[in-house]
């Protein structure tokens, strides 16, 4: 191995034609790719270079990175599904860079002051129908490009399922206030109490000068259970029960709860259910363990606080001792399941001895999926699939309607925080397009990633395991409604970053040429 001494460095630029600032001459950075974290970023996030920031403890630098493709990066850096952290080639060497908890850290650090509204350049105005993420996405990038932009919000508050039902354990008001705060600044106006196709149609809002629409009104009903006893007291669906929750309008959940459900949204259901007193909380779903929706850790967290997992059970029945109130579930065993390619799920029940299985409960709550709700929109010109969800071209965002576009879970009816983000941005780029009188095509870039391989991990590289970060104890987290996880401190943050590989820029040296220079080995070595 050779070492070589070097600047300090992080801004490395990601287009191939502008030049790259490297370290030295005998850098071989390669700007043209793609790190593994960034491709699989639904936002294609610059990490390698916020997070060589943090390294370098400019915390300023890192959110103004973050920032340049991240509107809410509070909020991303707590609930996003984080994939690029799946992805991460530092998992060839010990375990990945804790991508998201870093991004948490600069977002809580790198604080600032409220930006300057954008000056109006455009004299056209889009309006926006929904304040969750796609549509806040949305409505940013518009703004920056100049545009007034409206957003129409039925709720209270703007930010949709971030603000309505995602509990304050995972995510405070304060961090989603942070993030929706800035859009603000920048000049998208957000009214709330409007309701869409009830309180204003759409065809007042073309004629109120709007030049295009976004619809971006997510999926928030929720699914029900149609079996026997479905109708009996005790039994309730998962978003109206987060919603109350969060409200502070439920006081105390008693007895045994039984979750019906194995996606996220039944852990965040369980987890609440636990904090409201409950006795005892069991989570049955369809799916076998391996197979459950759930992220890992989402389960993973689950089971530390308390609660009860019971897989491959399909419910057949709701019982009653009173004839009035749930006292228990029939449930029969599940032999396989399967789920096609528009994510409709099917099941195989066993049969025979065995096959039948029952749970007491006191309170059922049901999470089994969400329905969109595009009651009062033009049913004859918005054309929607056969399970309600608005088809749009997905590499455009255009609806069936001219100058209307779509994004976010009204489009795929189940997503993800930082999909349904780069979706709205998709479409903030072809309503540019249509209200410039350009072509509507997005083209997708396409680039070459690295990927590192085990064999190809030097025995030199110091291993050195992710810094957990620092959290409530299980037995702490029930008892308070509390962010459980607490960030890390300035250090930790700053020896986490150090692990990063920084593989547009490092890599090629790391893996392929064997030798470091002077900044690369003071933090890997
Ligand atoms: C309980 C729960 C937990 C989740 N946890 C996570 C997580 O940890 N990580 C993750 O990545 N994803 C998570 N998700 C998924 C994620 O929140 C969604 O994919 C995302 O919020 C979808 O964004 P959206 O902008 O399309 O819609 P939404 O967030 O649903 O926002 C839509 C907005 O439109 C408004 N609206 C609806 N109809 C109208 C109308 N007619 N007129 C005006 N406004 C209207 C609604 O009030 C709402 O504010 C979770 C989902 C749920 C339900
Ligand atoms: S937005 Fe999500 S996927 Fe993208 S870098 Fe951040 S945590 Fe990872
Ligand atoms: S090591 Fe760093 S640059 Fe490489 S994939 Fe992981 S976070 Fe991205």
């Amino acid at each position: 191995m050779v070492v070589y001494s070097a600047q300090t460095y992080y801004s490395v630029p990601r287009k191939p034609e502008t030049p790259a600032f490297i370290h030295r001459e005998r850098c071989w950075p390669e700007v043209d790719k793609y790190s593994p974290c960034e491709a699989v970023c639904p936002l294609n996030q610059d990490v390698p270079n916020y997070i060589m920031a943090i390294a370098q403890g400019d915390i300023k630098k890192a959110i103004d990175i973050i920032r340049e493709t991240n509107p809410l990066p509070s909020i991303c850096g707590r609930v996003c599904h984080h994939p690029c952290e799946v992805e991460c080639n530092r998992k060839e060497v010990d375990s990945p860079v804790a991508i998201q908890a870093l991004k948490r850290f600069a977002a809580d650090w790198g604080k600032d002051e409220l930006p300057s509204p954008v000056p109006r350049t455009r004299e056209a105005k889009v309006a926006v129908i929904g304040s969750g993420p796609a549509g806040l996405t949305a409505a940013h990038d518009l703004v920056n490009k100049g545009y007034g932009v409206d957003i129409m919000e039925a709720a209270q508050i703007p930010g949709g399922v971030l603000t309505s039902v995602i509990p304050d354990f995972l995510l405070p008001a304060e961090a989603v206030q942070a993030d929706i705060n800035r859009i603000k600044a920048l000049g998208v106006r957000i009214h709330c109490n409007i309701r869409v196709g009830r309180d204003v149609s759409m065809d007042a809002i073309a004629r109120q000068g709007f030049g295009a629409v976004l619809i971006a009104i997510g999926a928030q009903k929720s699914a029900g259970l149609n079996i026997p006893g479905s109708d009996l007291a005790g039994i309730a669906t998962a978003l109206p029960f987060l919603a109350e929750a969060k409200q502070r309008r439920i006081e105390a959940v008693q007895g045994k709860v039984v979750v019906i459900g194995g996606g996220a949204v039944a852990m965040d259901v369980a987890r609440t259910a636990l904090r409201l007193g409950a006795d005892e909380v069991h989570v049955a779903c369809l799916e076998c363990r391996a197979d459950m929706p759930a992220y890992d850790w989402e389960i993973e967290e689950a089971v530390k606080e308390g609660v009860n997992f019971h897989p491959s059970l399909a419910p057949q029945q709701f019982a009653s001792r009173n004839g009035n109130r749930v006292s228990g579930i029939d449930f029969k065993r599940v032999t396989s399941t399967s789920v096609d390619s528009e994510g409709r799920m099917s099941w195989t029940l066993m049969e025979g001895a065995g096959s039948d299985y029952s749970m007491d409960a006191d309170v059922v709550i049901v999470a089994i999926g969400q329905a969109t709700d595009t009651t009062g929109l033009p049913a004859e010109s918005l054309k929607l699939t056969g399970r309600g969800t608005v088809i749009i071209n997905p590499a455009t965002g255009e609806t069936s309607m001219n100058g209307v576009f779509a994004a976010g879970d009204i489009t795929t009816g189940r997503g993800t925080i930082s999909e349904s983000m780069a979706a709205g941005r998709r479409a903030a780029i072809s309503i540019d397009q249509f209200l410039s009188g350009q072509p509507v095509t997005t083209v997708d870039e396409t680039r070459e990633i690295i990927k590192i391989k085990p064999e190809q991990v030097p025995s030199y590289l110091v291993r050195k395991e992710q810094w957990e970060v620092p959290r409530l104890s299980a037995r702490q987290a029930i008892t308070t409604t509390r962010e459980v996880s607490l960030g890390y401190t300035f250090w930790q943050a700053v020896e986490e970053a150090q692990r990063c590989l920084n593989c547009r820029m490092c890599a090629n040296c790391v893996f392929e040429r064997g030798q470091l220079c002077f900044d690369t080995a003071e933090r890997l070595l």
